[in-house]
Order: C-alpha cells, then structure tokens, then sequence
C-alpha cells in the first residue's frame, strides 16, 4: 500500500507548537524582555528621532510565509518598541503613568495559552468568578453595599461610555433626547465623547466652570440644572471627577451626590485617575462621598500599575447594568440563578471576553494589597515634597515659578511667569521649558491648558517612580529655568 506522505501537507499547516518549540520561543522574548527590564533605567523616556520612518517601515503586505522568530523578536526590541514615549520608565512622570507590572503580563501569557471564555459563567465558573472577586475587592473598596457590581473594560473611556447608557437606559426613556449631562470644565474628553457614543448631541453635555481648585463650583452647576428645567430640559446625570486628568483635581464628592440626589441625577464618578487612592487612608479622605455615586470608572492601568487594558466600572446597583444591557441569544446556556454568580455578558456590552481579571488577580494573589497601598502613599508623598521643593526653588530664582495647581492627590502643574510677558509670550516661554525639560530623557512630563493657560504637569504614579526619579525631575526643572534665563 502506498504511503500517503502527509508531512510536507502538515508542514504547510502546522500552526502547532510543541510544548519544546513554544518553550523556546517564550525564552527567546524573554531573553530581550529581560535586557528591556535590566536597561530601563538608562533608556531614554522618549526616543522619537526617526520614529516616523520606521513607523512606515512597518508596512508591508500580508506575508505568505514566515520568517524566524530570532528576526521578528529582533526587529521588535530593536527597531519597533524603542522609537516611542517609555511609560515603562521610572522617569516617565507624562499623562498619567502606571509602569506595567510584568506580574500582569505572566497572568496575560496564561490567559492566552488557557484562552477560557469569560462572557458566560457557565463555560468557566471559577474562572469567571476570579473577575467577579475582583470587582468585589473594587466594590469593597470604594465602600459600595452588597448589591454592587461591575465589570473590567479596556479602559477607562469604555467604562465612561458603559456609565453613561447605563444612566440613560435607567433613567430615560427611550426617545431620550430631552437628557441633559453635567460634568466640569475640566472633564476627560472621554466623558462628552462617551455622551456621544450613547447618543446624545453635544450640546447635551453642560461643562460647568470650576473652583480655583479646579473642583466643579457647585452653585455653578444648581443653577444651570434650574435653568434647564425651566426650559423644559431633563437634567439626569452628573459626571463628577476624583481626579482630573490635568491637574488631579477632587471634586467635592460629598456634596455633589447631596445635590444629585435631589435633583434625581445618576451620579457618575470618572475616578480613573484617583480611584485607587482608596486604598490609602488620606485617599478615602479626600475621596469622601464616592460611595454614593451611581457608578465609578476605574483604571488599573493608571493606579494598580498595570500595563496598559484593563479599566472597570463598578454600579452601586448591580441590577442597573442587568436592565442597561441584558439581551439573550438562544444558543446561550441560561445565566445562573445564584446572585453570587454572574454572566458578564448580561451587564456588560461583550459576549466573548478573555480572562481579564487575572491580570489583577494574579499580582494581588503573589503580593497582597500592602505594597500596592504602600506605593500609593510614596505617591502622594513625593507630590507634596516636590511641590514644597518647586516653591524653594522659586525663592532661589528671579523667575517666578507659579504652583498653578497643588496636589490634591500626586499630581501637580506649574508654569514659569515673568513680569512683562503677555500670556501667548507666557505660553511659548513654557512650551521651551517642558522642551528642555524633557530633552535630556531622563524624565518626562507633559503639558495641558487651563482657561487657555499653558502649564507643566508632572504626574508620579508609576509604580517605579520613587524619590531619585522626583529628584532627577526637580533637578531637570532647575537646570531648564537657568538655561532659559541665561
Ligand atoms: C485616563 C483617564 C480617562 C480615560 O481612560 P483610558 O483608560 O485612557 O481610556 C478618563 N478619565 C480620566 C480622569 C482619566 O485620567
């Protein structure tokens, strides 16, 4: 009988690893994931000299065949990954940092190769059940009763859009456009785009003007609501912030659930920055009144340091996220009846999702809570003593360094102001300065506008930044203000 030879067929087909040859492609990304990790310290926080060519030199089309793993891991670590911004890097104090904890990535590297389905309790009950503990550890947390829950998103700008049709779909009827949103001037983009997506025309979403805090001014916003009643508008939801994106401001929490509530607005708290303060005991101060909120946005990628993907939003009433987003296919396995179990996709917008939750669960499991809060204190902290060291520099300089913004939790902004300087010369003066700053790649902060006014932020939230990072970067402060006066 004839031998059929089917090796060179399955050569052709053969996506299938050995345990062996998976090993050593593992081993081979670990090799460079070990000298990116041993080299951090030195590498620039941003190197996007020529990142435009190689930007291009990535496209190509679909390849027929492939080609060794030792080419592709080179052209990666070598070329690709390193003409970027370093968020990675302890100097990188720009947007808002996390780090990314490796420990995530070993939870990714076994969510992937187990690639358990998530969406449905049923098809992975203790799995499913990992992201259901942490959003309970998240609940607990923020002080939310037992009906609470949530889900893991993306992002914060998904859990933004979740809190939003949330709110609408409970609170509004279906022709919903008479609904009117209020959120502070200095609200993430995310929120009005958020308002977008769940349908509402831009000119639904009122930006209310802000405190010299940058906290929204509450009389602002109760007469704005009056107004709109009066015209016949229906105010239903406030998205109030515990810490904005541009300068960390808290909102006054407390006072704005008091107001939502008579008023009968979804309160929604985009804490995607600040959330995780709540582990520490100065944060659960300034955060007071969080508990109250219809819904909170969180971000792990931002203060549980992971890597980036993975945001959440937790609800006060977990039967709200059912009403928002339950709709069965008849080829789904009916949702458990046990109020201790839940179907993700019964609350959430994704039917199949991975195993999300590992990427917390597993740093949580292997440190405990202590060195997450610990880091966070360090935070707030180093904000506090580089702001006290900002002001003596201030008394050493003829420049005047304006604090435009104190940290509430461990961001800060500053700018340079000279007597005799317009506001546009004022801008450009401080565009150089963050130029010279951040030119020598030692560090990296990042900019924004406030009422037109161009200010420094500096943001120390990655779980790698500690007091030499912040001297570096004070340091660098210093040595721009002089080269720009010289
Ligand atoms: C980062 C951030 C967001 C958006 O979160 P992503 O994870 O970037 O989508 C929303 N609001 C605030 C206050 C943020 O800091």
């Amino acid at each position: 009988m004839a031998k059929v030879n089917n090796d060179a067929a399955h050569d052709d087909m053969s996506l299938e690893l050995s345990s062996q040859q998976l090993r050593e492609l593992v081993d081979q990304a670990m090799q460079r994931l070990s000298l990116f990790l041993d080299t951090l310290p030195e590498q620039p926080t941003s190197n996007l000299d020529g990142a435009e060519q190689i930007a291009r030199s990535v496209s190509e089309p679909l390849p027929e065949s492939g080609v060794l793993a030792e080419e592709v891991l080179d052209q990666l670590f070598d070329t690709l990954i390193p003409a970027s911004l370093n968020p990675t890097s302890p100097g990188y104090m720009a947007y808002v940092p996390g780090g990314g904890l490796p420990q995530a990535a070993v939870a990714d590297l076994i969510s992937g190769i187990t690639n358990r389905f998530v969406g449905i309790w049923h098809v992975a009950p203790p799995v499913a059940q990992i992201e259901a503990t942490v959003i309970r550890w998240f609940c607990e947390m923020v002080g939310y009763p037992g009906g609470a829950g949530g889900f893991l998103t993306s992002g914060g700008s998904l859990a933004n859009w979740s809190a939003i049709v949330t709110a609408r779909r409970c609170r509004l009827p279906d022709n919903f456009l008479n609904g009117v949103l209020y959120t502070s001037d200095q609200a993430h983009h995310s929120v009005t785009k958020a308002a977008i997506l769940a349908g509402f025309p831009t000119q639904n979403v009122r930006s209310i003007s802000v405190d010299a805090r940058f906290r929204i001014r509450i009389d602002a916003l109760a007469n704005q609501i009056a107004r709109d009643r009066h015209d016949g508008l229906q105010p239903f939801c406030l998205i109030a912030h515990a810490g904005t994106v541009n300068t960390g401001a808290v909102d006054e929490l407390a006072a704005l659930a008091e107001l939502a509530e008579q008023h009968h607005l979804w309160m929604h708290v985009d804490a995607a920055y600040g959330g995780f303060f709540l582990l520490t005991e100065r944060g659960r101060e300034r955060l007071q009144g969080v508990e109250r909120a219809d819904s909170i946005t969180i971000d792990p990628h931002k203060g549980l340091f992971l890597p980036y993907g993975t945001g959440g939003l937790l609800v006060r009433d977990r039967n709200d996220l059912r009403h928002a987003h339950c709709m069965r296919g008849d080829y789904i396995p009916p949702a458990p009846d046990d109020p201790d179990f839940v179907d993700f996709s019964d609350i959430s917008p994704e039917l199949s999702r991975g195993f999300r939750g590992l990427r917390i669960w597993l740093p949580f499991k292997l440190h405990g809570a202590s060195p997450f809060r610990s880091n966070l204190n360090e935070k707030l902290d180093l904000a506090s003593w580089a702001t006290s060291e900002l002001r003596k520099m201030n008394e050493e300089i003829n420049d005047e360094l304006e604090i435009v913004a104190e940290p509430q939790l461990s961001m800060l902004a500053f700018r340079l102001v000279r007597p005799g300087l317009g506001e546009d010369e004022l801008n450009r003066l401080n565009g150089q300065l963050l130029e010279r700053i951040n030119s020598t790649g030692r560090v990296m902060l990042s900019a924004t506008r406030l009422h037109n006014r161009y200010v420094i932020r500096v943001c120390i939230l990655s779980f790698r930044t500690h007091r030499p990072e912040v001297a570096t970067c004070l340091h660098e402060i210093r040595q721009a203000i002089s080269s720009l006066s010289g």
